[in-house]
C-alpha cells in the first residue's frame, strides 16, 4: 500500500473535515505502516507543544504556523539508529 502524504498525516492528526472521509483508510494504513504511525505520533506530539506554545503566545500568526509546522516536525525525526550507536 502506498504511504500516506505528510500533509494527509498532518490533516488527520488536526482531525481536519477534509479528512473525515478517508479516515477509515488512514487507520487502517496506520495500523499496518510503523513509519506512519511514528509520523503521525510525532505530529500529535509537536501539535501539543505547539497548542501550549499559543496558549502562552496567542500573537504567533496561525498561518505561518501551518506553512512552517510540517517540516519542522519530521526534521525532529530521528536520523538512522546507526548514527547514536
Ligand atoms: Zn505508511
Amino acid at each position: 500500500m502506498k504511504c500516506l502524504d505528510e500533509r494527509i498525516i498532518e490533516l488527520y492528526v488536526l482531525g481536519d473535515n477534509e479528512i473525515i472521509r478517508r479516515k477509515r483508510s488512514i487507520e487502517a494504513h496506520l495500523r499496518h505502516c510503523q513509519a506512519c504511525r511514528e509520523a503521525a505520533a510525532a505530529m500529535s506530539s509537536f501539535y501539543a507543544d505547539v497548542e501550549s506554545e499559543l496558549r502562552r503566545d496567542a500573537e504567533l500568526p496561525a498561518k505561518a504556523l501551518t506553512r512552517t509546522v510540517p517540516n519542522a516536525v519530521f526534521a525532529r525525526q530521528p536520523g538512522p539508529p546507526t548514527l547514536y550507536q
